[in-house]
C-alpha cells in the first residue's frame, strides 16, 4: 500500500515554518480562515497555527500480516505464475524516494514562477474593481466529441455574448459579483439569496425579518424554529470563513446591483447530462481509439469492445496524461482510473470471452508479467512480440505462433479475444491457485444474532422465512444446472450455535460453543452443505430457529468471535466464501472485540477524534479474513451507536457490503431489507481475489482506494469483489511519457468463480499523452474526478483533521482551474471566471462533496452515519458517486403517460420545486417523494387514490398499488431507478412545509445547507476568488 498521505500531502509536508504549508503570497492570505468550514467560525486563528499533528503519509496502514497467515505463495502475490530468474518486476519495492514524491504539486517554490507572488491585496483590489464585469466563460468549442457535446449547448449560458469572439462568454448578473459587505456580521454573499418570493412559496411561514433569516444561513424552508435556534448563529459565523472575504463590499452591495440572480447563468449539471444524452445516447460506442473520451456515465449507450476496456469497467479522470511530472504538477489534475472489474454488462452487449490455453496457462511478458493483450506488437514474422508495457522482446510460444499480414497484424487477430479485445478472461492454471490446489466452490454462511431484540422485533423469523426461498436462487454459472455454492448456518448471542445439516439427518443438530475467547469449529462434516441435497434439513432448521430462541432474554451479544468462527469454518473447509451477518447491537459481551461507546462529541473536529478509525483488533481480524478468502457482508439494525467504524472495517477490507437499517421496524423496513438481501445473495462475485494494475513505462500506480486490503504496494487483495465494487487507482509519473506510445494500463484480477474455477479477468485501456495542457483538460471526466476526490478525501480523514482535508479540496479545485486559465484560455480580464468545458460542473460537485456528512463535523450528524457513508462511498463506482453527490430530482407532475421516457431531471435546488408539483429525489441511498402544497388533486388521486394532500400519510414507505396510469408510470420509474442501484432505497413521502422537509432539503445540493455548507453560487464565488489570487 502506498505510504502516501492524502493527495495533497506535500502542500503541507513541504510547508514553511509558520505558514501552514502555503508559501508566501501563493496561498490564500489566511489558510486557516477557510471557506465553508463551519468550525472555523469565530476562531480566526493566526497564520501559522494550522499545523497537523499527524505526520503525512501516515494514512493508517497497518503492519504486515503475521507470518503464515497469508497462504499465497510468493508467486501468487504477483498475480500469477512467474518464471524463476525472470522476476524483474517494475513494481517491486518502489524506491522510498518515489513514495515520498508529492502526490500533488504543492503550493511550493517550484510553482511560484508560474504564479508570481504578489501581495494578495492587489488581487483583491483588482477583483473589486472588476466584480461587476465578472464573467463565466465556457471555453470555446473544441474538437473532441465530448466537448462538442457540452459546449454545443449554449443554453447553459444565457447571458449576452461578449468579446473576444473566440470564447463563449456570459456575464453573470451583477448580483454574483457583489461581495459581502464587510460590516455584515454574517459575512454573507447576500446577493445569492434574493427575496423570499424566489422560493415560490416553499418557505414556511415567513419570518419577521425574512431577509435576515436567509442571510443567517438558513436553508430555504427556514420556518422551523428549533432549527434556527440550533444552527442559525453558528452558520452565520461560518460564513466569515470565506478566505479573505470580498473587499469593497458595502458600496457594491448598495444600489440597484442587487438584482435577482439568474441561476441559469452558472453551469448546470443537468444541461451537461442532457446534452451528452442527446448527442450520444442510444448509440453504439466503439472502444477502438486510444484516449477516446467515453459518453458520460449518465448516458445510456451500447458499448462495443474494440480493443480497450468498456467504460463500464474503467473510467479515467483524464484520457490524456501530461507527458512529464512537471506538467502534471503544474495542472494538479489527479491522474486516476476507477476500475469496476465485475461491472454488470447489459444483455445487449457481449459478455466476456474466456480464453483457455490449457496447462500452458496465460501468455505473459517475461519481464513485467503483463498478460497477452492488444498492446503487444508482433515482430519478426510473428515469432516474437514486443511488450507494450516494458518493451521487452519475448518469444511467441510455439502453440501460439501465427503469421502476420502485410500490416504486421496476426492473421488470427480477430479470432483471439486477447489480441483484439480490451477485456477478456483466462482460465488459470494450478500455479495461480492457493497451495497449488484447484479451489473448491465458495460457501455462504448465514450468521444470525438471536438476542432478545432480534427475536422480539421479528427480524429472526423474517430472515429465516426469506432464506427458505432465497437459497434456491444462489448464483450459478450459466452452464450449471444448480449452484455449486455450499451453505452453512450459525446463530449467536453471547455464545455460538453451530448446526449440523447433513442431508442424511432427519433433524438438524445444534452444537454450542461457549468458549468465545478462542473459537473452534465443533463440526466439519455436515456444517457446509449443498442446499439442494440438504433441503429438507435446512428448511426444518429455518423453521425451528425462531422457535428455539423465542423465550430468550439474552440481550448481550458478541461480534468478533462470530466473524472468527465463520472464517475458521471456511478455512477448515478449504474454500473461500461470504458471511452474511444479521446483527443489531453494540457487542458488549465479554469476548474478543468487545466494544464500548466511544462516540464523544466533545472530541469532534479535534486531533483526538478517532471516530473513523477502527479498533486495531478489528483491523487485524479483517486482514486475517482477507488472507483466508472470507468476505463479510454485514446487515446491521442499530437503535443507537454501534461503532460502525470498527464493526464495518471487516466488511470494508474484505470487499463485503454494509447495510444499515436504523430503528428497524418490521412493517416499514422489511421491504428494503429483503430487497437488499435478495439482491446481494444473487450477485455474481469473484472470490479470493488479487488485483494487479500494470502500466507502460513512465508512470505507475501509487495509491488505491476501495473496499480492499493491501499488504504491499502493488497487490490489491479482496476476499470477494462483486459487480458494484470499484477500486480507484492513482497514478504518478516516474519518468517522461512518450506521446507516440501513450499511457497503457492493464488491470488483472485473479479470482475464484462461483463454480470454483480459478480465473484471470483482464481489462486493458490505452490513454493518450500530450505536452499540451489543453489536451489534458479537454479530455477530463468530472464524474471520475469527483469519485477520486471523494475517495481520497475520505481516506485522508483517518490521518488528518477534517478542516485540512476540506481546505485541500478547495485549494486544489482553484488550482486546477487557475492553471487552465493561465495556460489554456485566451487572454481575458482577471475578473472573468473561465472554466474548462470538461470541468465546468466540477465546482458544483466539489461543493456537494464538501457538504457531505462525512466531511462536515457537526454534532447533529451521528458518528455512525458518517462512518457508514464513508465506507459506502469508498467502494463506489463512478455512476454511484455521481448520483450520490448530485442527486436526481425528477418532476413527476409532467409525466408523459404515453411514452416510456423518464422525465428529464431538474437542478438540485429548491428553486426548481413548485408548489403545484410533485418531485422524486434519488441519491442512491435515499429516495423522497416531495409533494407541493398545491399539487393538483388529479395527481394526488393518481398516485395515492385519496382526494387531497391532507389524506396522504407520510408514514408510508411505499406507494399503494393502483390501477391508474399515473401510478403505474411512477411505479415503473421507481423500479427502473432501483434496478440500477446497489442499495434499495426506502421511499420517504414529504409534504411541502412539514417538518420532514428539512431532511429532504439537505439533498438539494445547489442550496445552502443547514450544516453551514455553501450554496453552489457562493462556492463558485469563493473558487473564483481563489483563482484570482493564484493568478495575480
Ligand atoms: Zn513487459
Amino acid at each position: 500500500m502506498s505510504q502516501q498521505g492524502y493527495v495533497a500531502a506535500p502542500a503541507y509536508s513541504q510547508s514553511q515554518p509558520g505558514r501552514g504549508g502555503f508559501s508566501a503570497g501563493f496561498g490564500p492570505p489566511n489558510p486557516s480562515l477557510h471557506y465553508g468550514d463551519p468550525n472555523s467560525s469565530y476562531l480566526a486563528p493566526q497564520p501559522g497555527v494550522l499545523k497537523s499533528n499527524v505526520p503525512f503519509g501516515s494514512s493508517a496502514p497497518v503492519g504486515p500480516l503475521p507470518p503464515g497467515t497469508h497462504q499465497f505463495s510468493q508467486t501468487n502475490f504477483q498475480n500469477g505464475a512467474s518464471t524463476p530468474g525472470q522476476q524483474i518486476h517494475r513494481f517491486q519495492g518502489p524506491p522510498p524516494s518515489r513514495n515520498a514524491e508529492p502526490s500533488y504539486p504543492s503550493y511550493s517554490h517550484q510553482s511560484q514562477p508560474a504564479y508570481p507572488s504578489t501581495a494578495s491585496t492587489s488581487a483583491d483590489t483588482q477583483l473589486a474593481n472588476q466584480l461587476n464585469s465578472m464573467q463565466i466563460t465556457s471555453y470555446g468549442p473544441s474538437t473532441t466529441p465530448s466537448s462538442r457535446v457540452s459546449s454545443g449547448n449554449p443554453a447553459s449560458f444565457q447571458g449576452p455574448q461578449l468579446p473576444p469572439a473566440t470564447q463563449q462568454q456570459i456575464a453573470l448578473p451583477p448580483g454574483l459579483q457583489v461581495p459581502p459587505p464587510a460590516n455584515n456580521a454574517n459575512g454573507l454573499c447576500a446577493q445569492t439569496l434574493p427575496p423570499v418570493a424566489r422560493y415560490d412559496g416553499i418557505l414556511g411561514p415567513v419570518p419577521p425579518n425574512s431577509n435576515m433569516q436567509q442571510l443567517s444561513g438558513q436553508p430555504p424552508g427556514s420556518g422551523y424554529h428549533p432549527q434556527q435556534a440550533n444552527y442559525g448563529p453558528q452558520i452565520a459565523g461560518s460564513q466569515l470563513s470565506y478566505p479573505g472575504a470580498f473587499p469593497g463590499g458595502p458600496t457594491q452591495l448598495a444600489g440597484p446591483q442587487q438584482k435577482q440572480l439568474d441561476p441559469d447563468s452558472i453551469p448546470s449539471p443537468i444541461e451537461v447530462i442532457e446534452s451528452d444524452k442527446a448527442f450520444r445516447g442510444g448509440q453504439i460506442y466503439a472502444t477502438n481509439t486510444r484516449g477516446q473520451v467515453p459518453p458520460l456515465v449518465t448516458t445510456d449507450c451500447i458499448i462495443q469492445d474494440q480493443g480497450h476496456a468498456s467504460p463500464r469497467y474503467i473510467r479515467c479522470t483524464t484520457y490524456c496524461f501530461p507527458v512529464s511530472s512537471d506538467m502534471a504538477k503544474q495542472a494538479r489534475i489527479p491522474l486516476a482510473a476507477v476500475i469496476q472489474p465485475f461491472a454488470i454488462v447489459p444483455p445487449n452487449e457481449a459478455p466476456l470471452h474466456v480464453v483457455n490455453h490449457g496447462e500452458t496457462g496465460p501468455i505473459r511478458c517475461n519481464r513485467c508479467k503483463a498478460y497477452m493483450c492488444p498492446f503487444m506488437q508482433f515482430i519478426e514474422g510473428g515469432r516474437r512480440y514486443q511488450c507494450g508495457f516494458c518493451n521487452c522482446i519475448n518469444d511467441v510460444p510455439v502453440f501460439f505462433f501465427q503469421h502476420l499480414d502485410h500490416t504486421g497484424r496476426r492473421l488470427d487477430h480477430y479470432e483471439r479475444p486477447e489480441l483484439s479485445l480490451g477485456s477478456y478472461e483466462y482460465v488459470a492454471t494450478l500455479d495461480y491457485c492457493r497451495n497449488n490446489k484447484p479451489p473448491k466452490p465458495p460457501a455462504y454462511i448465514f450468521m444470525i444474532d438471536v438476542s432478545y431484540r432480534n427475536i422480539n422485533s421479528g427480524l429472526v423469523k423474517l430472515v429465516c422465512d426469506e432464506l427458505k426461498t432465497l437459497l434456491d436462487k444462489l448464483p450459478r454459472e450459466e452452464q450449471e444446472e444448480s449452484s455449486s455454492i455450499q451453505v452453512g448456518f450459525v446463530t449467536y448471542n453471547k455464545v455460538l450455535h453451530f448446526f449440523n445439516i447433513k442431508s442424511s439427518l432427519a433433524q438438524p443438530q445444534m452444537m454450542v460453543v461457549s468458549d468465545v475467547g478462542e473459537v473452534f469449529i465443533p463440526l466439519l462434516d455436515g456444517f457446509l452443505v449443498n442446499f439442494k441435497e440438504s433441503r429438507s434439513v435446512v428448511i426444518n432448521l429455518l423453521d425451528q430457529i425462531p422457535e428455539m430462541f423465542a423465550d430468550t432474554n439474552e440481550s448481550e451479544t458478541i461480534f468478533a468471535p462470530v466473524i472468527q468462527a465463520g472464517m475458521e469454518a471456511l478455512k477448515a473447509a478449504e474454500c473461500a466464501g461470504k458471511l452474511f451477518i444479521f446483527h443489531s447491537s453494540l457487542p458488549t459481551a465479554e469476548a474478543p472485540g468487545k466494544l464500548r461507546n466511544r462516540d464523544d462529541k466533545k472530541l469532534l473536529n479535534t486531533d483526538k477524534e478517532k471516530v473513523f478509525s477502527a479498533l486495531n483488533s478489528y483491523e487485524a481480524l479483517a486482514r486475517n479474513c482477507v488472507a483466508n478468502g472470507c468476505c463479510v457482508n454485514l446487515f446491521i439494525f442499530p437503535n443507537q451507536y454501534v461503532d460502525i467504524a470498527s464493526m464495518g472495517v471487516v466488511t470494508m477490507y474484505t470487499g463485503g457490503t454494509l447495510y444499515k437499517y436504523n430503528n428497524f421496524q418490521l412493517d416499514a423496513d422489511s421491504p428494503q431489507f429483503l430487497s437488499d438481501l435478495r439482491k446481494d445473495i444473487k450477485k455474481t462475485s469473484g472470490f479470493d481475489a488479487i488485483m494487479r494494475v500494470r502500466t507502460s513505462t513512465g508512470f505507475r500506480a501509487t495509491d488505491f482506494f476501495g473496499a480492499i486490503c493491501m499488504n504491499n504496494t502493488t497487490d490489491v487483495e479482496m476476499a470477494a469483489v462483486d459487480c458494484d465494487k470499484a477500486v480507484t487507482v492513482e497514478f504518478k509519473h516516474d519518468d517522461k511519457l512518450n506521446e507516440d506510445n501513450g499511457a497503457l494500463i492493464q488491470c488483472a484480477v485473479l479470482y475464484t468463480s462461483i463454480s470454483g474455477q480459478r480465473r484471470l479477468r483482464i481489462h486493458n485501456i490505452g490513454l493518450n499523452c500530450s505536452s499540451q495542457l489543453a489536451d489534458v483538460y479537454k479530455t477530463c471526466e468530472t464524474d471520475a474526478l469527483i469519485n477520486f476526490f471523494a475517495k481520497s478525501a475520505f481516506k485522508a480523514i483517518l490521518s488528518q483533521p477534517l478542516k485540512m482535508v476540506r481546505e485541500i479540496l478547495v485549494n486544489q479545485t482553484a488550482h486546477m482551474l487557475a492553471c487552465y486559465r493561465k495556460n489554456c484560455a485566451s487572454p481575458s480580464a482577471v475578473s472573468q471566471l473561465i472554466l474548462p468545458d470538461a470541468m465546468k460542473v466540477l465546482p458544483v460537485y466539489m461543493n456537494s462533496l464538501l457538504k457531505s456528512w462525512v466531511l462536515v463535523g457537526r454534532p447533529e450528524i451521528p458518528t455512525d452515519e458518517r462512518a457508514y457513508q464513508r465506507q459506502l462511498v469508498t467502494a463506489m463506482g463512478v455512476a454511484d458517486t455521481q448520483l450520490f453527490f448530485y442527486p436526481q430530482l425528477l418532476p413527476l407532475h409532467s409525466l408523459d403517460l404515453k411514452s416510456d421516457i423518464v422525465p428529464a431531471a431538474v437542478r438540485c435546488s429548491a428553486e426548481r420545486l413548485s408548489e403545484g408539483g410533485a418531485f422524486l429525489l434519488v441519491n442512491g441511498l435515499n429516495m423522497f417523494l416531495w409533494l407541493g402544497v398545491s399539487a393538483p388533486p388529479e395527481l394526488i388521486q393518481g398516485f395515492f387514490n385519496v382526494p387531497s394532500l391532507a389524506h396522504i400519510s407520510t408514514e408510508a414507505t411505499s406507494l399503494p398499488q393502483l390501477d391508474s396510469p399515473l401510478s403505474k408510470k411512477l411505479k415503473s420509474i421507481l423500479d427502473h431507478i432501483q434496478s440500477q442501484k446497489p442499495y434499495t432505497m426506502k421511499l420517504m413521502i414529504v409534504k411541502q412545509q412539514e417538518q420532514p422537509e428539512m431532511l429532504f432539503r439537505q439533498f438539494l445540493v445547489e442550496d445552502k445547507s443547514i450544516y453551514g455548507g455553501a450554496s453552489y453560487m457562493d462556492f463558485l464565488c469563493c473558487v473564483h476568488k481563489e483563482i484570482c489570487q493564484l493568478l495575480s
